[in-house]
């Protein structure tokens, strides 16, 4: 792909070359240069995208930002609502376990969180049904024509929202998926998404991320994948840049114009 775009130097651009002369592939060329650099692979070859749930297949941040300030207030927690997207991606008995012991001195036990949880999500499924991202089934579709496999990698245990996900995208997700009864560490630790590589039996230059947030980002990069940071909401691109995606795009439907173009040059 990367000769045939040189070879076509001089020749007077139509529509479509302009698209391949774009800033797009020159970011994309030297993001996967800059990704061989510093893991040492020779080659990436990718064959599965390991998906996030919450900001990424579905607009949800809102409503987990309000149950969660709901629970914490009701407890005697102190804490503003926006701080809850900086902890996306944490399983949610850590969320609440750090937030009681960094708060209140308390220590929270295991299965006090997990009671804790238990209202939490109760607030959130009265909050109603969370909307779908919007380009978020185009992104999919790319992935699915071009023969990815699609594996979906969460830190919620939220089940009216997992229960969810075959109803809401039919046929696109195989059937092992990592949620938070998998793992013992939530994210930015990459555990998640190295057990979401091992039931794909895919090595990390075979895998892409595909996040919203700083700490899902950070889990990604550190299991070593190929990892895209999509804005999808008040979390600054940079932000995504900073915890170390490989590239990053300002919105799901950006991603999923861009999604054609970027598969060639990983596959
Ligand atoms: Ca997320």
């Amino acid at each position: 792909m990367l000769r045939q775009v040189r070879g076509q130097a001089g020749v007077l651009p139509h529509y479509n070359s302009i698209k391949i002369f774009s800033p797009l592939i020159m970011n994309i060329q030297d993001a996967i240069s800059n990704y061989l650099k510093y893991t040492g692979h020779k080659e990436i070859h990718i064959n599965t995208a390991l998906i996030d749930m919450d900001g990424v297949l579905y607009d949800s941040m809102k409503n987990h930002t309000r149950a969660w300030h709901k629970l914490m207030t009701k407890n005697g927690i102190k804490c503003t609502r926006d701080e809850f997207y900086s902890y996306e991606g944490m399983t949610g008995i850590d969320t609440i376990k750090q937030l009681f012991r960094q708060r209140a001195g308390k220590v929270v036990t295991s299965d006090e969180a997990a009671a804790l949880y238990q209202v939490k999500s109760r607030y959130f499924k009265e909050l109603g049904e969370p909307q779908i991202m919007p380009g978020v089934a185009q992104m999919l579709e790319v992935l699915r024509t071009h023969d990815i496999k699609r594996i979906l990698v969460t830190g919620s245990g939220q089940q009216s929202v997992l229960n969810k996900i075959d109803v809401d995208f039919p046929g696109i997700f195989a059937p092992e998926r990592i949620t938070a009864a998998d793992v013992s560490h939530g994210k930015p630790n990459p555990e998640p998404y190295l057990k979401g590589m091992q039931k794909a039996g895919a090595k990390p230059f075979q895998a892409i991320v595909i996040e919203n947030a700083p700490l899902g980002v950070q889990a990604g990069h550190a299991a070593g994948c190929f990892t895209i940071g999509v804005t999808t909401g008040p979390i600054p691109t940079k932000d995504l840049a900073k915890a170390g995606a490989d590239l990053v795009f300002a919105s799901m439907p950006e991603f999923a114009e861009a999604l054609p173009q970027i598969l060639p040059l990983i596959k």
